[in-house]
């Protein structure tokens, strides 16, 4: 069943109003790669009414209105990306193409959407329902943090907006129980994984340094941004508390890990894995291409790559879906009309990480003092690829099924640790999951770039590029790899990206074409190195390239393509 997206729709199926109404930046599409569908479905299955008015248009009322006022509360996204993120490049140029948006023009997400969703809320309902914040934009947004795109340090994003609580994480349980609470009327307060503002500082929490300290002390918003990333495992967290003008942001700690009975139910929901008709005749959505035959195994990643900010919306620990979970979604994949036999995707955000998971972890909480993935893969972690090789061949082997591809990222440096059965999961990805090339994030080649970026060295890309060509040999197969890279991560020069040139050149025997110019987004490490221009592991003064000329430059002295030099003048 679709959310009702509209009153002869709400009509349609009894419900005369609605508890809560989801407020998206991207279209609506019944799948649970969108979080707003997950939420309203979720909250729908708990006994709730819910609707949902996506992309709204922000000059008029007549999106925002025509659902009416819910009787609990308002839930508002920016959508499945970070707005900024989602319109605009990493060189501040504005995006024409948005896959989320009917007909693939980016003209229906607004800048800054959660702000501008709360007003268009607040001038149409005054003194409405309470408004909640989720999503990844408020999520990454909800403590000080980084505005690449206003080049400042911004408050949490619930001051800005002025909304009422912010979800952050996977809000599926804080979300069910802000429901139950505003139903009842008990104090929400104490709900896990929500923000809100206080007048009082909240006693039993840690203090982070407030915004007027981190403003005028980099070294202080280094100590902020610390101690929130430290606290976000939800065995071991804390609750932060953070000083903004004459008030507090409360941050409770985030909420409890999912068990695989309850991620299963949430994947297991009836997802129509369509848009919605209300928004299908706008226009064609091209996201759907990629997630409509894709399947989720898991949520979390231990990787904790500086530059990404899943650790701290997902968390560092893997929750996994049981296989009978994943292979009921398979069966019915494949009686979908029109199925031609092809599964998309089997990953999450890493899709290797299924099935490896470090006990110590999950009973204590991910450590403080290490990595689980760097400088190399934790002996505790005990890699084996032995229960992903089982469900592929599961999949696999589900009538109607021709083939599973793996498009989600994959870890390399898991699959060459894993002595027991790394080597027959990388033969079985080159026989038969991978669709004439394999893409891997190696990021950089340069290892003090790479230790900046909290990536491994070099020497494991060419082992792994090595086996990869070999295993290709031997089975008759003509695959390549396409490697991802970044240009103008903090502490990379010129000379680096040159360096990365050769080595591409003479070792991996490629001329790389897939070269992004690093964009500083909220709550990540390299964002907070760009920003200060400190290394925050050693305390160190670095290199950061801010000029976008000199950006391009990083990047197009890989490509060989030197169109975007002197168009631009010394801009930051
Ligand atoms: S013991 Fe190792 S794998 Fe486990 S949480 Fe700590 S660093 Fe990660």
């Amino acid at each position: 069943m679709f959310l009702p997206t509209t009153r002869e729709e709400m009509d349609k199926i009894g419900w005369n109003e609605l508890d809560v109404i989801l407020v998206s930046g991207d279209t609506y599409i019944d799948t649970s790669y969108n979080g707003s569908t997950v939420i309203g479905k979720f909250l729908v299955k708990n006994g709730y009414r819910v609707g949902i008015i996506a992309q709204p248009d922000t000059n008029s009322p007549e999106d925002i209105t025509r659902l009416g006022e819910p009787k609990l509360f308002w839930a508002v996204s920016a959508g499945a990306v970070d707005s900024m993120v989602a319109n605009y490049t990493a060189t501040k140029k504005k995006r024409k193409n948005d896959d989320f948006t009917p007909g693939g023009i980016n003209d229906r997400r607004p800048d800054r959407a959660c702000i501008v969703y709360t007003n268009l809320i607040k001038k149409y309902f005054k003194d409405g329902p309470p408004i909640v914040l989720g999503g990844i934009e408020a999520s990454l947004r909800r403590v000080v943090h980084y505005d690449f795109w206003s080049n400042k340090l911004r408050k949490s994003l619930l001051f800005d907006a002025k909304a009422d609580i912010l979800s952050y994480g996977m809000g599926e349980k804080s979300m069910l129980e802000l429901a139950r609470t505003f139903q009842s009327g008990e104090d929400w307060r104490g709900i896990r994984g929500i923000c809100y503002i206080s007048k009082e500082r909240e006693e039993t929490y840690l203090e982070l340094p407030s915004y007027e300290d981190c403003v005028s002390d980099k070294f202080k918003f280094i100590e902020a941004f610390e101690r929130f990333y430290a606290n976000n495992d939800p065995v071991t967290a804390n609750g932060l508390y953070q000083k903004q003008d004459t008030r507090y942001l409360v941050q409770n700690p985030p909420s409890k890990r999912l068990t695989q009975e309850e991620i299963d139910e949430i994947y297991n929901m009836d997802f129509e894995r369509k848009v919605h008709p209300y928004y299908r005749v706008q226009g064609e959505v091209r996201a759907l291409d990629t997630i409509k035959n894709s399947i989720t195994t898991h949520r979390g990643c231990y990787g904790e790559c500086n530059f990404c900010s899943i650790a701290v919306h997902q968390g560092r620990t893997v929750v996994e879906r049981s296989e009978a979970s994943i292979i009921a979604e398979a069966e019915n994949i494949v009686q979908e009309k029109g199925f031609k036999g092809y599964i998309s995707d089997l990953g999450g955000p890493t899709a290797n990480m299924y099935g490896i998971e470090c006990g110590k972890k999950l009973q204590k909480g991910a450590c403080q003092d290490k990595r689980c993935l760097y400088p190399q893969p934790c002996p505790a972690l005990r890699v084996n690829h032995k229960k992903q090789l089982k469900l592929l061949k599961s999949i696999k082997n589900i009538k109607g099924i021709k083939k599973v591809f793996i498009a989600s990222g994959l870890r390399y440096d898991l699959i060459l640790n894993d002595n027991a059965c790394g080597n027959v999961y990388l033969e079985e990805l080159v026989k038969d999951h991978i669709s004439g090339q394999m893409k891997i994030a190696p990021e950089h080649t340069e290892d003090r770039v790479l230790s900046y970026m909290g990536k491994p060295g070099k020497s494991v890309l060419k082992d792994f590029k090595d086996s990869f060509y070999e295993l290709n040999k031997k089975f008759d197969k003509k695959q390549f790899l396409t490697y991802y890279l970044i240009a103008a991560h903090p502490g990379c020069t010129e000379l680096e990206m040159k360096k990365l040139k050769d080595f591409a050149s003479s070792e991996l025997r490629i001329n790389p074409e897939q070269v992004q110019i690093f964009t500083p987004t909220p709550s990540t490490y390299s964002t907070l190195m760009y920003y200060t221009e400190v290394d925050p592991f050693t305390g160190r003064k670095i290199f950061v390239e801010k000029d976008i000329n000199k950006k391009y430059k990083q990047k197009e002295v890989v490509t060989g393509n030197f169109k975007n030099i002197k168009k631009y003048g010394n801009k930051k």
